[in-house]
């Protein structure tokens, strides 16, 4: 692994900056970008020179394998502004160490650790202004890579582009969240790319997630593909239940994905006294639970949302209603934790915090 520091980026600065059109009050997620992207090409068996330009389309031939098979996986991690202007990074050597796990999985070559933080500190700092401070204002970031050689033979790409891209981001309260539990289609299975952050993973998701919408529902519930009795993902997050005073979410396993927010919430969980069972869990136990008042709560927990609290579910065409959250609920104390360790707000003890 060749060494590259920040002066051996090539850097092509835009000549003027989009970021005084941009209404930071009324952003809507993933459609605005910073002024300049990161990419590195791998060719002929080695990754190349690493290169930051303004960001803009780019020419790729349509025939690359990408368009075709699918060979494409990505992250998605944030950049935190706190009140001294300071920009923090959440745990990135989480997202470091999967974008590779994943590649590995869609036989995609691994990316040098040196130019994934190289290329992260580099556009950070010349794209620092797009990060704002307060809570909920954050700038998402999307590393991916794609294959791009120039031929539809059904086979792993030679050559393959690793790109990062931004987009300031800011939290909506996005109501409450009906979910349906999955009794039809499934997210992943054994032996599969479940845990991989595949790209075609979320393109398999639409149809079923949009029929689930046409009934009313935000997202599905993703259960085993096997059986349909396991609960495993909410949408595209893990999912936490609480039944009495005890939080409980799936192991991981090669259909669940390793969330970085899940592994954290876990942590936090045992630092702040509260039950965490991590074990398989039956879409039975949770309608018993309901039936019985016990089931207190069911959130969705990734970087975008950090944890998203669900109003009601569907099994077996029977709604089960959740009680209301309030500011004594796990989601509440868990989620305004994870966010003032992001800030900066509050201590680090694990060392979490990332400075750019
Ligand atoms: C990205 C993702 C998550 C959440 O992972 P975080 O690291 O917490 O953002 C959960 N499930 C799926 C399927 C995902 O793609």
């Amino acid at each position: 692994m060749t060494k590259v520091s920040t002066h051996e980026i090539d850097i092509v600065k835009s000549k003027n900056t989009k970021i005084h059109d941009v209404d930071f009050d009324n952003l809507t997620f993933g459609r605005v970008f910073t002024d300049h992207m990161f990419y590195c090409d791998y060719i002929d068996g080695e990754w190349q020179q690493p290169k930051i330009e303004p960001y803009g389309p780019m020419s790729i031939d349509p025939s690359a394998r990408v368009f075709h098979y699918g060979q494409a996986v990505f992250e998605g991690m944030k950049a935190y502004k706190d009140d001294h202007g300071d920009v923090f990074l959440f745990r990135p050597d989480e997202n470091f160490a999967r974008i590779n796990k994943s590649a590995k999985r869609l036989a995609i070559p691994e990316f040098p650790k040196n130019y994934f933080f190289e290329g992260l500190t580099t556009l950070l700092n010349l794209d620092k202004a797009w990060v704002k401070s307060g809570e909920g204002n954050s700038l998402y970031i999307r590393p991916f890579v794609i294959a791009t050689d120039s031929a539809i033979a059904a086979a792993p790409s030679d050559n393959y582009r690793f790109m990062i891209i931004c987009s300031p981001a800011k939290a909506y309260y996005k109501g409450t969240v009906k979910v349906l539990i999955a009794e039809e289609y499934s997210r992943s299975a054994n032996g599969g790319v479940g845990f991989a952050k595949a790209a075609g993973n979320y393109a398999a998701q639409f149809y079923p997630t949009s029929l689930a919408q046409n009934k009313g529902f935000q997202q599905v519930i993703w259960t085993d593909a096997d059986t349909h009795t396991f609960l495993e993902e909410a949408g595209t997050m893990n999912v936490f239940f609480r039944i009495g005073d005890t939080l409980i979410t799936a192991p991981t396993s090669d259909r669940i994905l390793d969330g970085v927010t899940r592994k954290s919430l876990i942590q936090l969980a045992d630092d702040n006294a509260i039950k965490c069972e991590v074990r398989p869990i039956k879409v039975q136990e949770i309608v018993e639970a309901s039936k019985n008042g016990s089931l207190k709560e069911i959130f969705g927990a990734g970087t975008a949302a950090v944890i998203s609290p669900i109003s009601d579910f569907e099994y077996q065409n029977t709604i089960y209603n959740l009680p209301e959250i309030n500011e004594h609920s796990y989601s509440s104390i868990l989620k305004q934790k994870m966010l003032n360790i992001q800030h900066n707000l509050a201590e680090d003890k694990h060392g979490w915090r990332y400075e750019i």
